[in-house]
């Protein structure tokens, strides 16, 4: 049975638990106040085309500002909120927040896509698809500029029904992107049976691209057998100009990076593009 919003009561003292344990238990009960009081904001990091520097989508970032602990990453709160199966109210959160940006670029007639990033329980979720059926109506938003980024572990509790959940987005119109690619355990062949239209090469084989010679070997596999499939392939990471040149003669021609920019908040977003526009020969 997993803890839900709203049912704090359970989370309650037991002389069992070590210190470490207590502190997570609190700040899980935390989490359940933190969108109501307004601490997690939303980031946004811009994913380029590497030809001509052209803004091609959006990747929406979690991060928990806290009374206390100060600024939390991520990967400070969510694998903890997904284990604790609480996860689900934050990408729905996330999720109408990313459909309501996408609406106010439409009217802004800036054409780019949204990338949101899925838990590996999400896919669990029966809610999940018609939540982002509902979320794409309300907004009058077309799928195809939605993505749905999701790890390859999210296959493996329970491939049948998280395949089922994907092959139903990916039926909306949704574009689907396996993210951190490489650093699972998925097979190759794999690969072909997924609804997926974008792979995303993860930063760690990325960032020193220029350097490393088994990174370089790893990350042109990866774009080859990308693009057999005709997946799209996406960079993360790229913090070099010298990446990006390496990367455009593999093949991999889009991509994110600190050498672009890093995640800024949300709200900044269509004015950033606006700006963007204009500036993008001297980034
Ligand atoms: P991810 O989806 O692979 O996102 C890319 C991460 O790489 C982000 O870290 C981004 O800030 C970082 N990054 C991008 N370019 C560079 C670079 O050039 N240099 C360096 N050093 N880092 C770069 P972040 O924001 O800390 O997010 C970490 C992970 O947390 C994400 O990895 C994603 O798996 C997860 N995450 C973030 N937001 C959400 C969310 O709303 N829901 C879910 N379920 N997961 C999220
Ligand atoms: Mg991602
Ligand atoms: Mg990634
Ligand atoms: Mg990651």
């Amino acid at each position: 049975q997993h803890r839900q919003f709203g049912h704090s009561h359970s989370l309650v003292y037991q002389p069992e638990l070590t210190q470490y344990d207590q502190d997570k238990l609190s700040l899980m009960a935390e989490l359940q106040q933190a969108i109501d009081a307004q601490q997690l904001k939303l980031h946004i990091q811009p994913q380029l085309s590497l030809t001509d520097h052209k803004v091609l989508a959006g990747e929406v970032l979690i991060r928990w500002h806290h009374p206390r602990r100060g600024l939390l990453g991520p990967d400070q709160f969510l694998p903890l909120a997904e284990q604790m199966g609480v996860i689900y109210p934050l990408t729905r959160w996330v999720l109408e927040r990313a459909v309501q940006l996408l609406a106010q670029l439409q009217q802004q007639q800036l054409h780019c896509q949204i990338a949101v990033n899925l838990s590996s329980k999400d896919l669990l979720q029966d809610e999940l698809v018609d939540t982002v059926e509902l979320l794409l109506k309300k907004y009058q938003v077309p799928a195809s500029l939605l993505i749905l980024e999701l790890k390859e572990s999210a296959l493996v509790a329970e491939p049948e029904l998280a395949l089922r959940t994907l092959h139903h987005l990916s039926q909306l119109g949704i574009e689907l992107a396996l993210d951190d690619f490489g650093t699972g355990f998925s097979s190759l062949a794999y690969l072909r049976e997924l609804p997926i239209q974008q792979v995303k090469v993860d930063c760690s084989f990325v960032f020193d691209l220029h350097r490393s010679d088994t990174h370089s070997a790893i990350t042109g596999a990866i774009i080859d057998i990308a693009k057999n499939l005709q997946f799209t392939v996406v960079a993360e990471g790229i913090e070099q100009q010298e990446v990006e040149q390496k990367l455009l003669a593999m093949g991999c021609s889009r991509g994110q990076g600190y050498l672009y920019a890093k995640p800024f908040a949300l709200d900044t977003f269509v004015p950033w593009m606006q700006q963007w526009g204009y500036s993008k020969a001297n980034y």
